[in-house]
């Protein structure tokens, strides 16, 4: 069944539909997958490639549940609230307009890495919901992770200023791919 929430969190953009409410949102991802392609550009060049591309989309895909264990902590009202300012702003500007910056900003070399940093919400939300009605089949063993792992974060989905937390997560891995 899909729960309530889910499908309050979703909403329609660019023909596809971001389930932007419960999940953490797509720069980090990106971000995040970025970070771990550039990590195996330090392995020796005798490293075989083929190794290399699957354990970077394993990986990729691992840091998608990574990520989605924490939103809890970072600001994820459990109602999309599109009458309030601030929300409208920071989901078009930060879940939106920055996720395109950054797909096309880094798509020559990476673009294959991005998609599997996203692979879960593109089966779940941009596959299975919108276009066989199906329920999420990857998120709920995401959940499970969560309350197995990640219990003990505190719940400041409500509060504004827990933007600052994925920020700073963001940051950091724009720090690392920078660095790297
Ligand atoms: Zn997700």
């Amino acid at each position: 069944m899909i729960r309530n929430q889910d499908a309050v969190g979703s909403i329609p953009t660019i023909g596809l539909s971001i389930q932007g409410m419960k999940k953490m949102q797509m720069p980090t991802h990106f971000l995040f997958g970025v970070l771990i392609a550039k990590l195996f550009s330090l392995l020796p060049p005798t490293f075989p490639i083929a190794a290399q591309i699957l354990l970077i989309a394993v990986l990729a895909v691992i840091s998608h549940y990574l990520l989605d264990c924490i939103p809890i902590s970072t600001y994820h009202p459990y109602k999309a609230h599109w009458d309030d300012k601030f929300f409208k702003i920071f989901h078009i500007v930060y879940a939106l307009a920055l996720s395109v910056f950054i797909f096309i900003w880094f798509f020559k070399d990476y673009w294959w890495v991005m998609l599997f940093s996203i692979l879960p919400d593109i089966i779940d939300w941009y596959i299975l919901r919108p276009i066989f009605h199906k329920d999420p089949l990857v998120h709920p063993s995401i959940d499970k992770v969560r309350d197995t792992l990640f219990s003990w974060l505190p719940d400041l989905k409500e509060k504004k200023w827990a933007v600052v937390n994925e920020f700073i997560i963001a940051c950091g891995f724009v720090v690392g791919i920078i660095l790297l």
